[in-house]
C-alpha cells in the first residue's frame, strides 16, 4: 500500500512540476492566457487526488500499530502527510490566483462585524505561535463594521498572521491592530521578526518570490501568500504598505475603504 501511495504521490508531484515549468515556457500574450487557463484547470484537477491521498494516509495512520518495527512506517506517513498538505495549500493558492486572473471569483460585498473574523483568524494561528512561544495579541474594538467579502478578508488576516509567526524567531511577539480611521478600515500586523531588506520590499508581492528561500520552504511556504494578500486588498479598493527593519521586525499596514 505504501508503495502504491508513493507512486501516486510522485505522480502528482511530477504533474505539478510540469504545471510549474509551463509558467516559464510560454511568454506571448494569447498563449499566456491559455497557460493561465491550464494552471487553473490543472489546479482544479489536482484537488481530488490530493484529498484522496490525505484520507488514505489518515486511514493508514489509524490502522498501523505503533510497534517498534513499524515506527519507520509511521514516520514515513507523517512525512507524506506534511508534503501532501504542502501541495494541497500550493494547489489551492494557484487556483485562487488563476481564478483572480480570469475574474471568475465571485466576491461578496457586504457589511459585517470584522471582530469575530479577527478572533477566528487569531485562533487558527495560535497553535503555530504556541509551538514557537510567540505571544499573539489583538488590539481591536469589541465591534468593527467592515465592508467587503468576509471570507477573503479573513484569508488576508490569516496570510499576514501566518507570515508574521513564520518569520519571527522563538519567543517573539506578533500583534494585530484593527481600527476604523475616518472612512477607512485599518489593519496592522506587527512582528518582532527577521525583517525584510528594502531591496525586497517590492518583490515580496510577486508570485513565487521568497526573500529567504530556505527559511520559507522550511516553514512550508511557496511564495504565493502575499500575492494573494495584495489581490484581496486591491479588489477591496485598498492599499498595502510595509515598514520593516532587518533584525527588528516588520509591520504590514492595510487600509480599505469602509464604504
Ligand atoms: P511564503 O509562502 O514564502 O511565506 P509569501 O508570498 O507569503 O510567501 O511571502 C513572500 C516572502 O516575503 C517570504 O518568502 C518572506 O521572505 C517574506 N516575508 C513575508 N512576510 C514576512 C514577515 N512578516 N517577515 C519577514 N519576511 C516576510
Amino acid at each position: 500500500i505504501l508503495v502504491a501511495l508513493g507512486v501516486v504521490f510522485f505522480g502528482v508531484a511530477s504533474f505539478m512540476s510540469v504545471v510549474m515549468s509551463k509558467r516559464a515556457m510560454i511568454p506571448i500574450s494569447g498563449a499566456f492566457s491559455r497557460q493561465r487557463e491550464f494552471v487553473a484547470d490543472a489546479s482544479h484537477e489536482l484537488r481530488t487526488p490530493l484529498s484522496v491521498l490525505l484520507s488514505s494516509i489518515d486511514a493508514m495512520e489509524m490502522t498501523i500499530e505503533p510497534t517498534e518495527e513499524e515506527a519507520f512506517v509511521g514516520k514515513m506517513l507523517s512525512n507524506m502527510r506534511q508534503e501532501v498538505k504542502r501541495m494541497t495549500n500550493l494547489v489551492s493558492d494557484l487556483l485562487t490566483l488563476a481564478r483572480s486572473d480570469s475574474n471568475t471569483i465571485e466576491s461578496k460585498t457586504e457589511s459585517f462585524d470584522f471582530r469575530p473574523q479577527a478572533d477566528k483568524a487569531l485562533e487558527s494561528v495560535r497553535p503555530l505561535a504556541a509551538s514557537k512561544q510567540i505571544s499573539l495579541s489583538l488590539h481591536a474594538p469589541a465591534t468593527l463594521v467592515a465592508n467587503g467579502d468576509p471570507e477573503r478578508l479573513s484569508q488576508l488576516l490569516y496570510i499576514l498572521l501566518d507570515n508574521a509567526i513564520k518569520y519571527t524567531p522563538n519567543g517573539g511577539q506578533v500583534q494585530l491592530f484593527l481600527s476604523a480611521e475616518g472612512q477607512q478600515l485599518s489593519i496592522k500586523v506587527q512582528d518582532t521578526g527577521i525583517g525584510i531588506k528594502p531591496e525586497d520590499y517590492n518583490h515580496i508581492f510577486e508570485r513565487f518570490y521568497r526573500a529567504d528561500k530556505s527559511r520559507s520552504r522550511q516553514m512550508g511556504g511557496h511564495g504565493l501568500g502575499l500575492s494573494i494578500a495584495k489581490w484581496i486588498v486591491e479588489t477591496h479598493g485598498g492599499n498595502i504598505q510595509l515598514e520593516s527593519e532587518v533584525g527588528k521586525g516588520s509591520t504590514f499596514v492595510i487600509r480599505i475603504p469602509l464604504r
